[in-house]
Order: structure tokens, then sequence, then C-alpha cells
């Protein structure tokens, strides 16, 4: 099945490259030790890119919460409806999320509060992307 593909920029082009090597990196500012995604040009607390950096996660995590698509309008998603959009919360830090269609897990059987692991699919043009899956 076919799935879109992000367009990496300047800003989020490492990111996406990580992904292409299965690593997850998440932007980090060193001065205020704090970690954002999806990532800026700046840094959100202090507004300077001067600190930002790279840092790789463990690719770890839990479901914070599920909602399930029926009617996208995006038409490479219609094959798939219904599909699951879960928020996974990073195991290094909780406020970091992500956006999942939960590979494995079928629509609407999300268990909340479950750990999950990254595992990366690859969309139409070969792009990797992160996915995750319940342990
Ligand atoms: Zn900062």
């Amino acid at each position: 099945m076919p799935k879109p593909s992000p367009i990496p920029d300047e800003v989020s082009k490492p990111f996406w490259d990580a992904c292409n090597e299965r690593r997850l990196i998440v932007q980090t500012c060193v001065q205020c030790d704090r970690m954002q995604y999806p990532p800026e040009k700046n840094c959100i607390a202090c507004g300077s890119s001067a600190h930002l950096t790279w840092r790789e996660v463990k690719g770890m995590g839990c479901i914070h919460g599920y909602c399930v698509m029926y009617d996208s309008r995006v038409k490479l998603l219609q094959e798939n409806q219904p599909f699951n959009i879960a928020v996974i919360e990073l195991e290094e830090n909780p406020q970091i999320k992500f956006f999942s269609h939960l590979p494995g897990t079928p629509p609407d059987e999300v268990p909340v509060g479950a750990p999950v692991k990254v595992e990366f699919e690859a969309t139409y043009n070969g792009q990797l992307i992160p996915e995750w899956r319940v342990l």
C-alpha cells in the first residue's frame, strides 16, 4: 500500500535522513535542556537556533490516546480506512508526541497506555518514516 511521503526541508532533513538509517533523533536545545518535535528553525523556549542539536533516542514510548480515521481526504490513505491515529509519548520526554497508525493493531482496538517501539516504514518514494508497534 503506497503511503504519502514527507517533503524534507532544510530544518527537517536531518530527522528524515536519520529515519532512512532507521534511527530516531529529536531536536534538542542544549541551553534550555529541552527537546522539541517536530523540528523547528529555532528553540521554542529561548528563540535561538545557536544551541539546537540532535539527540538520538531509544525509540520507546507509550500510547497516550487515539482516534480512528474513517473518511480521510488524503487519497493515498483512503484505501486503508478505517485506520488508527494514535498519539505516542516518547519515553525520554512524554511531552514529545508522535502520531502513528499502529501497524499490527486493528482499528479501534488500541491499548491506551501500552508500551510501543518505533519501526520504520517506507513511503511510496522509499523515504522511511517512523511508525510505532505495540510490544
Ligand atoms: Zn532553547
